[in-house]
């Protein structure tokens, strides 16, 4: 939708992370358009701010920015670009709810975003989204491209007398089982956050040097199995909070982060690797324009996700729910 309403066309330009789910650049491809893919900070897996300028050509549209972990892009500086070179901004918040940018929150800066409500998300309907609109000049646009192209939205509320076809569209509404699924989920998002945050923190204290003592129970062979193997532990930049979406270590090199999912499957843990660089999928290779793009290269082989769920027991060793994702 937010392609659609941007009027993305044959020939336009479209700026995004080359790490992050193909949903993100699918949106756009679909509607014709040329990605440039940015590579990921050496701190972080998300967008390295500082190399989208230099892509920006007359034919930009758009840069997508995608708050990788829920974690926060740096969105004065892209959105203060982006004005400078009269583009638009749409922010993938697919993993952002709940996060903020210096309390901002997410999904409510760029002119456009989209929140997923898949069941890998902090809170879902199975299958299910958002588009956020904060720019009001999208807003009636909007809600006819919802409806499949047709205004049946206005004629619910008795504003004309009969429905029509008018813009492009789809059938972008959830069902009300899926509606009343996702209410469900929203009136226990602070019950949920809370849980999830408590799940994130004892994590990063397992792992914390200081407080490495932690040798028993679930946590305990997590930190047991990390024996020999070099990793590091999320960085957060100081402008975003943490909404707790997903907890990961980044190992040295690709040969140990195999090793410690190895030894993690011996006792009865399954933790998962993350995002093929788009740039190098067999569909966007030979449409990419050559540049490597080495960290998000790098988090492809070297970041591994450890399991996080409302259920995840503090104390016993579980294994992550069968039909978990491994791409999302
Ligand atoms: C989950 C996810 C998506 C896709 O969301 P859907 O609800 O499956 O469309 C897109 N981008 C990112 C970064 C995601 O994590």
């Amino acid at each position: 939708m937010a392609a659609i309403l941007l009027d993305i066309k044959e020939g336009d330009e479209v700026i995004m992370p080359s790490f992050t789910f193909v949903s993100t650049a699918n949106a756009f491809v679909l509607r014709g358009a040329k990605v440039l893919f940015v590579d990921s900070r050496n701190d972080h897996p998300g967008m390295d701010e500082s190399q989208v300028e230099a892509l920006i050509t007359s034919k930009t549209k758009a840069i997508v920015v995608v708050h990788y972990a829920g974690v926060a892009c740096d969105m004065e500086a892209l959105m203060e670009l982006a004005a400078r070179h009269g583009v638009f901004v749409v922010e993938d918040a697919a993993q952002a709810i709940d996060g903020y940018y210096k309390g901002k929150p997410l999904g409510g800066i760029g002119h456009l975003a989209a929140l997923s409500f898949h069941e890998t998300k902090n809170i879902h309907s199975g299958e299910g989204g958002m588009l956020v609109v904060n720019d009001p000049r999208f807003a009636d646009r909007a809600e006819i491209i919802w409806e499949k192209g047709t205004n049946r939205a206005a004629f619910s509320r008795h504003e004309v007398e009969r429905y029509t076809w008018l813009d492009l569209g789809s059938s972008f509404l959830p069902s009300e089982i899926t509606a009343a699924f996702l209410y469900a989920q929203l009136q226990s998002l602070d019950e949920i956050q809370q849980r999830r945050l408590e799940i994130w923190r004892t994590y990063q204290q397992a792992f914390t040097a200081e407080n490495n003592k932690v040798r028993q129970g679930y946590f305990g062979e997590l930190v047991s199995a990390l024996s020999g193997l070099r990793a590091r532990i999320p960085h957060l930049p100081t402008y975003s909070s943490n909404n707790a979406h997903l907890f990961y270590l980044v190992f040295e090199t690709g040969e140990e982060r195999a090793e410690y999912i190895k030894r993690l499957q011996e006792v009865g843990i399954m933790a998962i690797s993350h995002y093929q660089p788009l740039h190098l999928s067999p569909f966007y290779q030979d449409k990419h324009d050559g540049r490597a793009l080495p960290q998000a290269l790098s988090y492809s082989e070297c970041l591994v996700r450890l399991p996080l769920y409302f259920g995840l027991s503090r104390e016993k060793a579980v294994t992550m729910p069968t039909g978990a994702k491994q791409n999302h």
